[in-house]
């Protein structure tokens, strides 16, 4: 029997990145309750949340430490706006990331498509400002995702997501990608790195008096299917986009807060970006939170006497007191359980664990970043996502490949027996 839950869905929910046809054939989880890296069913089945909640959630659910300091925050203040008021939270989270990224000044939203927009918005308002009003054009990388609002979608060449709004965008140049699937047959991950590299360089070279920007997400193409890269590709990038007076915008929504193996990817190639978006575990996947952190010298080029040259950019919930203290508690959980360093011990072993998915006879391309594992399936055939994201739900897993890659972006607390029990049902299901 159908849960009511699920007719009452079907009838009110116009869910996301869903044919809501194919929802009455493949009926979507309802959930009661999260523990842990646990997702718990109304049915009261437990099921093992190895995307994160959508590659949000970064310590589990109902983790206690993130909750108080929502709870302790609701008793004070939920929400003020953020144009003429200032509070606390904010306060604390802009300087705490400045420290760790160097980039000075944040500007806040509610999620990373919107941090796309603002990054793009704010790139070429600072060429204006600057007297290059011809600087607007935007560069980005073939099979990169930036988000799904029309400005973002121009930026983001996932076709399924794009083709039926093509009419609606603004045109864009997407360059080779150095995920290193691509590399040719004998050529490394470095040196295909190069080879993209110098399809940048030569792209800029040409174009460098109309573009504003180069977004990039750094070392892992997440929705292309988690393709990685060597972080060369982010040293060189940064050198030509230097030397062409061009920005670099890191999209580091999706592989931010530790997820790479590092706080933040860019950390890796030992760079800075023009601008950083991050969103997705920023609130350990708590609320909607998203920011854009840059340089002390861009701001400097919206600051002055006219009111035009500032950034006039707003969303309501802009800077949310309540999310931002689940920021800042996600920040103390990283520095009081040295997230980092453990992480660095869970995925080695981890990826040992892996081996017997990684030798597979069907599997192609096996890899790992950090918390990160990732391999391609051969040889199968029609709807494979769909198969597997529901063959994993009989085996207690929530799953979702993308095309034929399948992947786990676990919760961190994740632990190793449940990691063992995971890959053991997935070379089950690869058969
Ligand atoms: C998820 C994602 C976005 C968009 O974030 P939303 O909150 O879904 O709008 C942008 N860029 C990257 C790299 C992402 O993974």
């Amino acid at each position: 029997m159908m849960d009511p839950l699920v007719e009452r869905t079907l009838a009110a929910v116009w869910h996301p990145c869903t044919q809501m046809k194919h929802m009455e054939q493949d009926p979507p989880l309802a959930i009661a309750a999260g523990e842990g890296p646990w997702l718990i069913g109304t049915d009261g089945r437990r099921y093992l949340d190895l995307i994160s909640s959508w590659w949000v959630n970064l310590f589990g659910h109902n983790e206690p430490r993130i909750k108080a300091a929502i709870k302790d925050q609701l008793d004070k203040i939920e929400h003020v706006i953020l144009a003429g008021c200032t509070h606390g939270p904010v306060v604390e989270l802009s300087e705490r990331l400045a420290a760790l990224t160097g980039l000075e000044h944040a500007f806040y939203a509610s999620d990373g498509a919107s941090a796309t927009e603002i990054a793009l918005k704010m790139s070429a308002h600072y060429w204006r400002n600057l007297g290059r009003p011809h600087k607007n054009r935007f560069v980005s990388l073939k099979s990169g995702y930036h988000g799904e609002t029309v400005g973002a979608l121009s930026v983001t060449d996932v076709a399924l997501f794009r083709d039926q709004y093509a009419p609606l965008l603004r045109s864009s140049v997407q360059l080779p990608t150095p995920d290193f699937r691509l590399a040719e047959p004998g050529e490394s991950a470095a040196d295909h790195a190069r080879r993209c590299a110098q399809a940048l360089d030569e792209h800029l070279a040409q174009h460098a008096s109309t573009t504003a920007a180069f977004i990039l997400e750094p070392l892992v193409q997440g929705a292309a299917g988690m393709g990685m890269y060597d972080p060369l590709y982010l040293v060189l990038a940064r050198e030509i986009c230097d030397r062409h007076d061009v920005h670099l915008i890191a999209d580091e929504i999706a592989v931010g807060f530790g997820r790479t193996g590092t706080l933040f990817a860019c950390e890796r190639a030992g760079i800075q970006a023009d601008f950083l978006c991050l969103s997705k575990g920023i609130t350990g996947g708590y609320l909607p939170l998203s920011c854009v952190l840059t340089r002390d010298a861009i701001y400097q080029a919206f600051y002055g006497d006219e009111t035009a040259r500032g950034f006039l950019h707003s969303h309501s919930y802009t800077g949310n007191p309540l999310a931002c203290r689940a920021a800042l508690a996600v920040l103390d959980i990283f520095a009081e359980d040295d997230v980092i360093a453990q992480n660095r011990a869970k995925a080695a072993r981890y990826t040992e664990l892996m081996a017997p998915l990684a030798e597979h006879a069907r599997v192609r391309h096996f890899r790992q970043l950090g918390m990160i594992w990732a391999f391609d399936v051969a040889d199968t055939g029609a709807d494979f996502a769909a198969r597997f994201h529901r063959a994993a739900l009989e085996r207690s897993m929530l799953l979702r490949p993308i095309g034929a890659t399948v992947y786990f972006m676990p919760p961190y607390c994740v632990d190793a027996a449940q990691m063992e029990s995971a890959v053991q049902s997935c070379v089950a299901l690869l058969g």
